[in-house]
């Protein structure tokens, strides 16, 4: 089965760019662009999951119309928030969200969010991704978020977990410094790209020795992840 996704956003960009990568992990997708026909397609559609921008044209918000879910369904939702001000209703108000992400975000936390919530609401295993990934000193398990080096737990922070899983899902694969950034930080620009170097340079870092082994520069492209020759 297929689990269906219901995305309330009024920005084009945006929900074109949620639609791509939720599409790609096959879920099916219904978006709208204002709270009541938010609303309504919620009702006809019954999605597994929602998720809701808090600022909407129309009659009413996404916060409003995450309590009008609640009030009928237990259906886990994400509230999208640009404001810190909205970051603070999603959590203080107790309108019943389950998890929150602020603008810009990136498409790699979104996806991993949304299995999150549907693994704990509906006992969904990722179907598609291995949940271990890796060889033989670096493994990675992407249900649990969890990277051994030499059997050694590493201190990940999530950006850089996101980044590696990028690396370690396609191995020996280039990737370029703005692919990574439109993936893991949801935008591009070239300044953005030092971001990219940064936190490779800190993902090396905490490899130690082997580190350039491991995460290769590619001369001209960018970087790989490559255990072996
Ligand atoms: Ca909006």
């Amino acid at each position: 089965m297929t689990f269906k996704i219901l995305l309330v956003e009024d920005e084009t960009k945006t929900a074109e760019m949620v639609r791509f990568y939720l599409e790609r992990e096959n879920f099916t997708l219904f978006t709208a662009i204002d709270g009541s026909a938010g609303e309504k397609t919620f009702l006809q559609q019954q999605p597994d999951i929602a998720i809701l921008d808090i600022m909407l044209p129309g009659a009413f918000d996404g916060l409003e119309l995450c309590r009008r879910i609640r009030q009928n369904s237990t259906v886990p939702i994400i509230m999208l928030t640009a404001r810190a001000e909205d970051t603070d209703k999603v959590i203080g108000l107790g309108i019943g969200a389950d998890d929150y992400l602020t603008k810009p975000f990136s498409p790699t936390e979104l996806i991993a969010r949304v299995k999150a919530l549907l693994r704990r609401a509906y006992h969904y295993s990722d179907p598609l991704v291995p949940a271990t990934l890796g060889g033989p000193r670096l493994k990675m398990d992407t249900n649990r978020r969890e990277v051994k080096f030499d059997g050694q737990i590493m201190e990940l922070t999530p950006t850089e977990f996101n980044l590696l899983q990028i690396l370690m899902g396609n191995p020996g694969w280039a990737f370029t410094r703005s692919h990574l950034l439109e993936e893991v930080w949801g935008y591009s620009d070239e300044a953005g790209e030092e971001t990219v170097t940064a936190h490779i340079s800190n993902l090396r870092q905490k490899l130690g020795m082997t580190s350039a082994t491991l995460i290769r520069t590619k001369r001209g492209v960018g970087y790989a992840y490559q255990e072996n020759d």
